[in-house]
């Protein structure tokens, strides 16, 4: 692993090539580019939350390694990470039923609570106080469900949670008029209706993932960030550096690095690199690609009336993500409201990618797996092609639901992140289509990367706690004390 296996850059981003510094000489000399000799400690490919995070833990733990950062776009945290292309919740157990479709068991809720707990311990130790507020909002959040059925459940998930210590802070009604009082857009102008239930936990966030990831990024001051650089290539050398090539699309160039640790937070692209990596541990999976749209508003008069987070119950046959949900969101110091996700399909894996992306991740391995899961989810497959051909106005009048005074003029309807679902081989059913994230470690440490994408960027500073248990176990115990002050008093790893 790092640390055994290929030696140390004997320098801090300083490049082989002699009396270059590591900031200089983009052009091309006879076709070679100028960094190809060159020899960083860590590479990150992508400049989203993932990379984001872990370069900032690194940067603050070992500041003597030299860091790159390889984005394909002109800014960083332009895909996933982008605030509007995600639904911005800093996921953390308290309304997102999907995480306990058993109303009597609460590990799920209560791990992501206690992730979410580092999370934000982590960016509390990160970003001045002075900044916070661009990227973290206090937010309630609160769940509503209609129908006898789903009001019993609300009920006894309830009464699980509030013995436990995250919650205890959660209320539950089945009062309308304390609905109205939490949430007033979701009783006014509502016709007579049946049994309803809702729960309120003051203690939720909006998190700007996009800015979050923009600020984490200025702390790495050793690394160098470059952008509009696309990693089309990994090999190990037999030396045990990674080799990394690419293109430089402002100027046409090819570039090259080597490296002793690369991480692959490429969001939608991270399967295809590994790929390219050749590493063993992706053999058989395969991505699915899930679009999503959300309607937005930003009239103020509709606005000011809400002031929370309210998630629901998915709809039958829809996948978990696509829990239906109305969102106060605070982007760039604007309030909005935004209500979704509606799915949608394109063979893209990035939300600026390509239309071939798809197909360039099908091997003779998975394309059976990719197969089977089709076929086993047809209630999937009917509920996405049911919200393909779905028009404004159907996809409105779920947002009726919610809201029903909602007017069509105040909402515009807008193009979020794509997800690469992952699609794992399974012995008994040939393919499973998974709903979380997966860190793959591959060249005994030397290599990892994110898949999948939920719950995603809420909890990235566990996720990058594991990678750097797994891939650094040589400078992990060292490391321990300065991860517990990042992290608050509950230590994120044992020992
Ligand atoms: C619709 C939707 C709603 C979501 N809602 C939430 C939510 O409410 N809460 C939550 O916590 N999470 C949510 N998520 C998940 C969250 O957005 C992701 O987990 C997170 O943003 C992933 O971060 P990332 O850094 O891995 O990927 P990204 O932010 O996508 O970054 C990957 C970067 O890698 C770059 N890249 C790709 N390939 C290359 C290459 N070859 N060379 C160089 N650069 C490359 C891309 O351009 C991109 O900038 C949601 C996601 C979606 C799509």
């Amino acid at each position: 692993m790092f640390g055994k296996k290929p030696p140390a850059a004997e320098h801090s981003g300083k490049s082989e090539h002699s009396g270059e510094s590591p900031h200089s000489g983009e052009s091309p000399h006879s076709g070679e580019s100028p960094h190809s000799r060159e020899l960083v400690d860590v590479v990150l490919i992508g400049g989203g939350i993932m990379s984001a995070t872990l370069g900032a833990m690194l940067a603050r733990l070992q500041p003597d390694w030299s860091i790159v950062v390889y984005e394909r776009l002109g800014e960083l945290a332009a895909e996933s990470s982008n605030p509007w292309n995600n639904a911005g919740t800093g996921h953390s157990g308290l309304c997102e039923l999907n995480y306990m479709p058993d109303p009597n068991d609460a590990t799920k809720a209560a791990d992501i609570a206690r992730r979410f707990d580092l999370s934000r311990e982590f960016w509390n130790s990160m970003i001045p106080p002075g900044v916070h507020a661009e990227c973290i909002s206090s937010t309630p959040h609160m769940d509503v469900v209609f129908g006898a059925r789903d009001v019993a459940y609300l009920r006894e998930r309830f009464a699980t949670l509030k013995t436990l210590s995250p919650f205890t802070a959660m209320e539950y009604t089945e009062d309308p008029a304390t609905i109205e009082e939490w949430a007033p857009l979701l009783m006014q102008a509502r016709p007579p209706h049946g049994p309803i239930a809702a729960t309120r936990h003051p203690g939720g966030t909006d998190v700007d993932f996009g800015a979050l990831s923009q600020l984490l990024m200025r702390t790495m001051t050793q690394a160098r960030v470059q952008l509009c650089h696309e990693v089309r290539h990994l090999d190990r050398t037999d030396d045990g550096y990674w080799q990394i090539r690419g293109v430089d699309l402002s100027a046409g160039n090819a570039f090259e690095v080597r490296s002793r640790f690369v991480f692959v937070g490429a969001g939608g692209y991270a399967l295809k690199l590994l790929q390219k990596a050749r590493i063993p541990e992706v053999r058989g999976y395969a991505v699915f690609p899930f679009g999503a749209q959300f309607f937005r508003t930003q009239n103020p008069r509709v606005v000011e009336q809400h002031e929370s987070k309210v998630y629901s119950q998915a709809a039958l046959g829809a996948p978990p993500m696509s829990v239906p949900h109305l969102d106060k969101r605070v982007v760039d110091g604007r309030e909005s409201l935004m209500f979704g996700p509606y799915a949608t399909f394109s063979t893209k894996l990035l939300r600026k990618g390509r239309w071939t992306d798809l197909f360039t991740t099908l091997r003779l391995r998975n394309a059976p797996v990719l197969l089977a899961v089709g076929i086993q989810n047809w209630s999937l497959v009917r509920y996405l092609l049911a919200q393909l051909v779905a028009s404004r106005r159907r996809k409105f009048a779920e947002l009726q639901r919610f809201y029903p005074s909602a007017d069509p003029a105040d909402w515009e309807l807008i193009q979020a992140g794509q997800r690469a679902q992952l699609v794992k081989p399974d012995r008994r059913k040939v393919g499973v289509l998974t709903f979380g994230t997966e860190l793959v470690v591959g060249g005994e440490g030397t290599i990892a990367g994110l898949l999948g994408a939920s719950p995603g960027a809420s909890t990235a500073p566990s996720i990058m706690v594991e990678l750097l248990a797994t891939c650094f176990p040589d400078q992990f115990d060292e490391w321990k004390p300065e991860l517990r002050t990042l992290m608050g008093a509950s230590p994120p790893v044992s020992g």
